[in-house]
Formats: C-alpha cells, structure tokens, sequence
C-alpha cells in the first residue's frame, strides 16, 4: 500500500499520447526531487534510471524506470513504449 507521503503516485495512471508520457515523467521527477522517491535500479537492459529519462522527446524505445518510496519503499514502475505508440502505465507494483 503506498502511504501518505507517496500516495499520489499510487493511482494507476495511463500513459495514451507523449503529452500523457510527458507529464508522468515530470511527476516522477518532480518526485524524486522532492524526496518522495528515489530511484531503484534494476539492472535488466531495459530499465534505466529516471534521471538519465529526458523530460521530452526523443525517448527511448522502450521506457522503464522503476522508483521507490523514501517513507514505505513501496515501489513504482514507469513503463511506455514510445516506438509504435502503444503507450504505457504508472502503476505501483509489488516489490
Ligand atoms: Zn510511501
């Protein structure tokens, strides 16, 4: 369960269009500037740290950044495929 302190990002948010895509980047680094979350690298070849993720186009084929609350450690995963368009999610997963 997120907790307060990450709660905003705890709702499932669609990624349908790279405005969409955008604004999920922006949140999550806004996020980790403020100290609600930090990376959490997993080092599988598609998962990159969100500070190395550009604000705007060009991205990645692929965009896979996972995050972790600083309070509860609950994680987050940002994921989109940018190539063909199929768009992607801001989800919290399980750890
Ligand atoms: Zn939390």
């Amino acid at each position: 369960m997120a907790c307060r302190s990450c709660r905003t990002f705890g709702e499932r948010t669609a990624i349908r269009t790279p405005q969409d895509l955008a604004a999920a980047i922006l949140k999550v680094k806004e996020g980790v500037a403020s100290g609600i979350l930090r990376d959490f690298p997993r080092y599988d070849a598609m998962t990159i740290p969100i500070g190395e993720l550009p604000a705007e186009r060009p991205w990645p084929d692929d965009v896979w950044c996972h995050l972790a609350c600083t309070t509860c450690e609950q994680l987050f995963r940002l994921s989109a495929e940018t190539y063909r368009g199929r768009g992607g999610v801001l989800e919290q997963i399980a750890s």
